[in-house]
C-alpha cells in the first residue's frame, strides 16, 4: 500500500469519525426537542429558550457541516448518505479495506 493510498484512507477514517459524531450529536439534540418544555428550564440557571436556540443551531448546522465534512479525501466529491463505503463513487479511490 503506497503512502498516497494510506493518506486517503486515514483522511477518510477521520472524516467518517467526525461525520458520525455530528450525526450522533444532531440525533441527541433532536431528541432533546421532545424533552425541553418551553415554559420550564431543563438546567438550573439556563433558560429553556437558550437551550432551544442551541438545539436549533445544531440542527441547522448539521447539513452544512455534513456537506463540508462528508467528502471524498481524494477528489472532494460528496460521498452520499452511507457511512459504509468501500470506494468513492466518483473517482473510484479505495476508502477502506
Ligand atoms: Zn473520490
Amino acid at each position: 500500500m503506497n503512502t498516497q493510498t494510506l493518506n486517503v484512507k486515514r483522511k477518510f477514517e477521520r472524516r467518517r469519525k467526525w461525520f458520525l459524531i455530528l450525526q450522533l450529536l444532531s440525533f441527541t439534540v433532536f431528541l432533546l426537542l421532545f424533552v425541553v418544555d418551553p415554559g420550564d428550564s431543563l438546567l438550573p440557571g439556563v433558560s429553556s429558550s437558550l437551550i432551544l436556540s442551541i438545539i436549533l443551531g445544531v440542527l441547522l448546522l448539521n447539513p452544512i457541516l455534513s456537506l463540508l465534512i462528508w467528502r471524498c479525501p481524494s477528489c472532494g466529491h460528496l460521498l452520499g448518505r452511507s457511512c459504509n463505503l468501500k470506494h468513492c463513487r466518483h473517482c473510484g479511490v479505495r476508502l477502506e479495506e
